[in-house]
């Protein structure tokens, strides 16, 4: 079978890597000068640093095997320190429970029920986001704007859309052992120490992927952006500019998207055009630009979070005054990344402002001393809404292995890079490559849990 990967992010490497060692002829086109997508990394400042995704969790068993098996470092485990709002509205995930804490101290121990009732009544709660989730089991406002959607943002927060985000989502991470990315703490309602791990530099890790995949005889182009894919009876051709400017055209028996839907739709409206199905599911993913400014301003740190010099804490989050259910992010990457060393000891920081369309005049982006900026980043990512999970995400296994076009990508489903990875592998799984780590007991429920919703496919055994 010939196959060709439109993009070479997580989602495209998973899969060119098992479609490579399943012996498929597959080849990645890829529009940018590496692979990786938005698991890049950058020097500035005389260090390098991760400066899109950063973490993973216990449960990123996929991505973990993945890494062992190409030979890339061991992810660096941390424990989570996240310091949250400011002054009174301030609290943290360890030490000393502030005044916001024991004030909430109810609508913490409440919450606990809540989560359990979201995951037995589960098929309801997929319609209904976590506002009114929160709302119908009378949490006040207070702990839904400064604690609930404040660590909803942590993963969740693209598009500044946290209020809107799913209700199971949010009881999944928390309640669910195998898809954990939180601890609920009755006492500090996050737990002081979840496990995390930082990923080890993504130039090295997906050069190493990209070997693997050759070395097993799969083909990776960069600089190639593809303008046109025509779905034809008997094969797909996929027509690209490559880094001379020319272009080029791959046959192939299946093409499977690894970019997301917005670039898809425009490469098959270029061509042969979309189904029906496929319009709906393009039409309700909805996409919001965020800017990610990395900086070592500790003027700017101090005026808004509350940054302690004793501990050092990975994660800030601060909620808008006038909008308390919006919020700002920003990171330690110091305290964060092992190789991520600011110049003099320095701490090296990356604050993140959502949703540029709506929120833009919120943003205090320019109150960070341009002297200390490192680096500026857009990115354009879905948010995890209602309208997501119940309108776009039932529906794709209707167009999974239609008209020889396959799906893959955190859009599926939830921006992880744990599900980027998933999908990829399911995506070359359906095409015919064995699923890799069968093995692994972790790697496989999620493998399978992702193939049944998305695919609508059992694995065979
Ligand atoms: C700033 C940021 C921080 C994040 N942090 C985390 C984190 O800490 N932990 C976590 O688990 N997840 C995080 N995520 C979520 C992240 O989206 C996923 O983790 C995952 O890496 C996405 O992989 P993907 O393959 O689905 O998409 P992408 O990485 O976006 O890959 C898509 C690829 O397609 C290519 N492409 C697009 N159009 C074309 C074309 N026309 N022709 C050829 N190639 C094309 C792109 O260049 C890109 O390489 C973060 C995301 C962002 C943006």
């Amino acid at each position: 079978m010939r196959v060709v990967v439109v993009g070479g992010g997580a989602a495209g490497c998973a899969a060119s890597f098992a479609l490579a060692r399943a012996g498929a002829d597959v080849e990645t086109l890829e529009r940018g000068d590496a692979l990786g997508g938005v698991a890049t990394s950058e020097v500035v400042g005389g260090t390098t640093i991760n400066d899109g995704v950063q973490g993973g969790a216990t449960s990123y068993a996929n991505a973990r095997a993945i890494m062992e098996a190409c030979g890339t470092e061991t992810p660096h485990w941390v424990d989570v320190r996240v310091s949250f709002g400011r002054g009174e509205a301030h609290w943290r995930n360890h030490g000393e429970a502030t005044a916001l804490t024991r004030a909430l101290r109810d609508d913490i121990a409440r919450f606990e029920k809540t989560l359990k009732r979201i995951k037995r009544f589960e098929a309801l709660y997929a319609f209904v986001s976590v506002e009114r989730a929160l709302r119908w089991h009378g949490h006040s406002k207070a702990f839904r704007d400064r604690m609930v959607y404040a660590t909803t943002a942590l993963f969740f927060g693209t598009g500044n859309c946290t209020r809107k985000v799913s209700s199971i989502v949010l009881a999944r991470v928390f309640n669910d052992d195998r898809l954990r990315l939180y601890d609920y703490d009755p006492v500090r309602f996050m737990s002081e120490a979840p496990k995390m791990f930082a990923f080890p530099k993504f130039s090295e890790m997906y050069r190493r992927i990209g070997e693997d995949i050759t070395s097993h005889g799969g083909r990776v182009t960069l600089n190639a952006r593809v303008v046109k894919v025509e779905r034809e009876k008997k094969c797909v051709r996929v027509h690209f500019e490559n880094a001379e400017g020319a272009i080029e055209v791959r046959e192939c028996d299946r093409v499977i998207f690894a970019c997301n839907t917005e670039q898809s739709k425009a490469m098959l409206d270029a061509g042969t055009g979309t189904s029906m199905m496929e319009r709906h599911i393009f039409n309700n993913i909805e996409y919001f630009d965020d800017v990610s400014v990395t900086h070592s301003d500790e003027a700017y740190m101090k005026k808004h979070y509350e940054v302690a010099e004793d501990v050092r804490d990975m994660y800030f989050i601060k909620s808008y005054d006038d909008d308390p259910s919006l919020c700002e992010m920003s990171f330690d990457l110091t305290a964060y990344q092992p190789f991520a060393k600011g110049a003099n000891g320095e701490r090296v920081y990356q604050s993140i402002f959502l949703n540029a369309a709506k929120d833009k005049s919120r943003w205090t982006r320019d109150e960070i001393d341009p002297n200390r900026v490192l680096l500026v980043k857009w990115w354009r990512q879905f948010g995890h809404t209602v309208r997501h999970f119940t309108r776009a995400v039932p529906f794709w296994r209707f167009v999974q292995n239609k008209r020889r076009t396959l799906y893959a990508g955190s859009y599926t489903s939830v921006n992880t890079h744990e599900i980027a990875i998933i999908s990829g592998l399911v995506a070359a799984y359906r095409c015919g490559a064995p699923y890799p780590f069968a093995d692994d007991v972790a790697a496989s429920f999620q493998f399978d849990l992702y193939a049944s919703i998305i695919h609508g496919v059992k694995r065979r055994r």
